[in-house]
């Protein structure tokens, strides 16, 4: 059996892991146009600040993959031949399938702004960025991102740490207010600006200017602002890479629609990772996630299900973190930026606005947490959530999910008190 994966992400490679570690006896071939080995992509900002290098960033040595008789090309794939089983590559050439697995990962938004692909002007997703960031900070003093989201926040720091003064240009009334409750965006708003960034809120870009040689000198935000500036950095935002099958009969919402099985409406075709879109049975919305450990867990899934088992992918109770400059988050469970009917937030924050809390519960149960400056272990907070723990079970051994190391100042002793009154506020 020939399986070709296209992608060598974090899903394609833990496809492939997987698939030979069940059938040693298939032919493997990864094939991907931004490298030829995998790498890490969250460590792309600290291979450009200098912290790893690339041979850092590669979690398996180069002849891994021979011995593990995976196959990998390098090369841009054009399109797919459902009926010929074949895809076709850039330059030509093409490779026979029986089992195709779609892993192509996610690519930058871009909503159509006038100079928006004036050199100079980038967003920040792969290698090939990376290459142009080193060029275009050569002789850049000035840059303005433009979109409050992870990836943006990550690229101000990266263009901070080389001395650039930066515009952050943030449409939301607080940093990443869509996604995160005021408290916790206000505290980021505050690290960003006490880092001497420039935060500038509930601003949109209007257009990015051209110097007259065909290269970025500025941008005009909505409220009238004009900002000069050598270097644009469009962060506003990633969609699933789905370009390769859009001339296919292969389904695709805004990813390539799969069950939960990672099956395409295509026999023999499969699709994973940041490109995926699961159908979920029950009509809830469809369910898009663009992070590693999902990635990394669907693959999984998926190279079982090549190797002939029948496994589903179980989404499980959600968790993320990210450092925005030097605060920490942690996530898990469901925390809207807003109390979603029936839902109860508490919130604590230190008066030094570098640690907070939030605990979500719904009257019954806890149902999610923020951390922000502060470390919970992720086990005990989603054991908490997957036992339905009611709010004053997880008050009661809240300190037991600390894992601050050692001589960090813990905060529970303030924390649980001040949270029991929110409580007992509410009930009166
Ligand atoms: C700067 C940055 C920082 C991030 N930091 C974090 C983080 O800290 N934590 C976290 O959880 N997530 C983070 N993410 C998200 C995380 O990296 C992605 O969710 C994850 O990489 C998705 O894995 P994937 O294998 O599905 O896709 P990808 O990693 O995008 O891999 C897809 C691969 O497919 C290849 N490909 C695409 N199209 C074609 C084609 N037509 N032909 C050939 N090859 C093709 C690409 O070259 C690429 O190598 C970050 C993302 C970025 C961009």
């Amino acid at each position: 059996m020939n399986v070709v994966i296209i992608g060598n992400g974090i899903t394609g490679v833990t496809a492939a892991l997987r698939l030979r570690e069940r059938r040693p006896d298939c032919n493997i071939t990864i094939v991907s146009g931004e490298s030829t080995y995998h790498y890490s992509r969250p460590a792309l900002m600290y291979l450009y600040m200098g912290h790893m290098t690339w041979a850092d960033t590669k979690p398996y040595e180069d002849d891994f993959w021979k011995r593990q008789r995976l196959d990998l090309v390098r090369g841009w794939v054009t399109g797919v031949d459902v009926s010929g089983r074949r895809i076709t590559l850039h330059g030509g050439g093409s490779l026979a399938y029986d089992k195709l697995l779609i892993a192509t990962g996610s690519k930058s938004n871009k909503f159509g702004w006038p100079g928006q692909d004036l050199p100079g002007v980038q967003g920040f997703y792969d290698l090939m960025d990376l290459r142009l960031l080193h060029e275009n900070t050569v002789r850049a003093e000035h840059a303005v991102i433009v979109g409050g989201g992870l990836i943006g926040i990550e690229l101000a720091e990266m263009l901070h740490s080389r001395n650039l003064h930066v515009t952050f240009l943030v449409r939301e009334k607080y940093y990443w207010n869509n996604i995160l409750p005021s408290e916790e965006s206000k505290m980021i708003c505050r690290i960003i600006r006490a880092a001497g960034m420039d935060l500038r809120l509930s601003t949109n870009l209007k257009e990015i200017v051209d110097d007259g040689t065909g290269r970025v000198t500025g941008v005009v935000t909505d409220t009238g602002d004009r900002i000069d500036c050598q270097l644009v950095g469009l962060t506003p935002g990633v969609s699933p890479n789905i370009d390769l099958v859009k001339d296919s009969p292969i389904a695709t919402g805004r990813g390539v629609l799969v069950d939960l099985s990672l099956r395409t409406n295509v026999p023999d075709i499969f699709a994973a990772g940041d490109c995926a879109e699961i159908v979920t049975p029950d009509g809830e919305r469809n369910l898009i996630q663009q992070v590693w450990y999902t990635g990394k867990a669907q693959g999984r899934v998926v190279g079982d299900v090549l190797a002939g088992d029948e496994r589903e992918y179980e989404p499980g109770i959600w968790y993320n973190s990210a450092k925005f400059l030097d605060l920490e988050y942690q996530t898990y469970g469901f925390v809207s930026n807003e109390p979603r009917e029936g839902e109860r937030h508490l919130w604590w924050e230190h008066p030094d606005h570098g640690h907070g809390i939030r605990i979500v519960h719904d009257g019954r149960k806890v149902t999610g947490f923020n951390l922000m400056g502060i470390r919970y272990r992720h086990e005990v907070c989603e054991r908490w959530i997957r036992e339905e723990r009611p709010i004053e079970y997880v008050l009661d051994r809240l300190a037991e999910a600390n894992f601050d190391p050692e001589l960090y100042r813990r905060h529970e002793s303030k924390i649980v008190p001040a949270l029991r009154a929110q409580i007992a506020r509410a009930a009166t």
